[in-house]
């Protein structure tokens, strides 16, 4: 009975979890310790962070064999550098991000950090070096401080304070009635997705990652939101190796390079100057995102003066 009564058990723990609305993947993967779709191979070592060099070399992937998203995509982030990854929707961006953190296996190929393949060492190890900065970061049920506090669950009040401050996002809380202590999630207060993925930044900067993929959002921001996400965004990938899935070509424009990617390999790649002087994919999707940016704001402006 007691064999019964603990399995049982467990699954009243996970139906009332799933309630409470935990619906943020990583945490799932975690608490569950499932693996959707790869697992640790029996002899998987630690993985032993350096300096947290991250390079792809001739990467394979299709989510079904039919289609393949993937084929043979060569590049490094160097250690403390920024690379973006930009290009057409559904070329397959977050792929890239998806398969370093390890929730699919490259079909060929590798991606190895600090010189490990990522396949040979355990996923705990893997992932207690990444900071994830998803495209939608779904909320806790919980306080905004729970929220921010799950990047390193040890962090004093004042540290957690401290990194919403460095996300730009505390000013906003303290107009909460309820401060730090205010409920988000389904059940709270619902908040916008420029402040979801500014407590996602303040989370990332209390587990103070080697490593950061930054996903984000496709959603079109006011400027000032804009701007204030991306001085936080300056905060946390300083002097981290980071991976940005930009859909923002502002982000990109002080990346140390740049990566184009189209119908599955990579189109063109340098620096935002070089791109441009060339004039090709690069340079007419910034435009194609200028012209559009300043039509809003004249609308805006517009709208204004009404
Ligand atoms: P966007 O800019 O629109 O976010 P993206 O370049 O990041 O796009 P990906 O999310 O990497 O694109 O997706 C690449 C392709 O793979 C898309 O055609 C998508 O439909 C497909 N795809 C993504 N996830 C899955 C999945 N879990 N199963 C099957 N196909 C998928």
């Amino acid at each position: 009975l007691i064999q019964l009564a603990i399995p049982l058990n467990f699954i009243g723990f996970v139906y009332r979890e799933i309630r409470q609305g935990l619906t943020d993947i990583e945490h799932m993967f975690d608490l569950l310790d499932v693996r959707a779709e790869v697992v640790d191979r029996p002899n998987a070592s630690e993985l032993v962070i350096g300096k947290g060099a991250i390079a792809f070399k001739d990467v394979h992937f299709a989510y079904d064999a039919a289609r393949p998203i993937l084929k043979g995509i060569t590049f490094e982030v160097p250690a403390g550098k920024t690379v973006a990854v930009v290009g057409p929707s559904g070329a397959g961006k977050s792929t890239l991000s998806r398969l370093l953190y390890r929730f699919y296996d490259v079909q060929e190929g590798a991606i190895t950090i600090d010189g490990q393949d990522v396949r040979t060492v355990t996923q705990k190890s893997l992932r207690s070096v990444i900071g994830m900065v998803p495209q939608d970061t779904v909320l806790f049920n919980d306080t905004i401080a729970y929220n921010i506090r799950y990047g390193r669950v040890s962090a004093s009040e004042a540290e957690v304070e401290a990194a919403a401050e460095a996300a730009q996002i505390a000013e906003f809380i303290r107009t909460l009635p309820e401060g730090f202590q205010a409920m988000v999630g389904e059940r709270g207060l619902k908040l916008s997705g420029g402040e979801k993925q500014r407590v996602a930044i303040a989370r990332t900067i209390l587990k103070a990652p080697p490593i950061l993929i930054l996903d984000e959002a496709t959603s079109a921001l006011d400027t000032r939101t804009e701007q204030e996400i991306q001085s936080a965004l300056d905060v946390v990938s300083r002097n981290r190796t980071t991976l940005v899935i930009a859909h923002r070509l502002s982000t990109v424009i002080n990346a140390d390079e740049i990566i184009v990617l189209k119908d599955g390999v990579i189109a063109e790649r340098g620096t935002h100057g070089e791109l441009i002087d060339r004039d090709g994919l690069y340079a007419s999707m910034w435009s194609r995102q200028r012209e559009a940016t300043q039509a809003e704001e004249q609308l805006k402006r517009v709208r204004e003066s009404d």
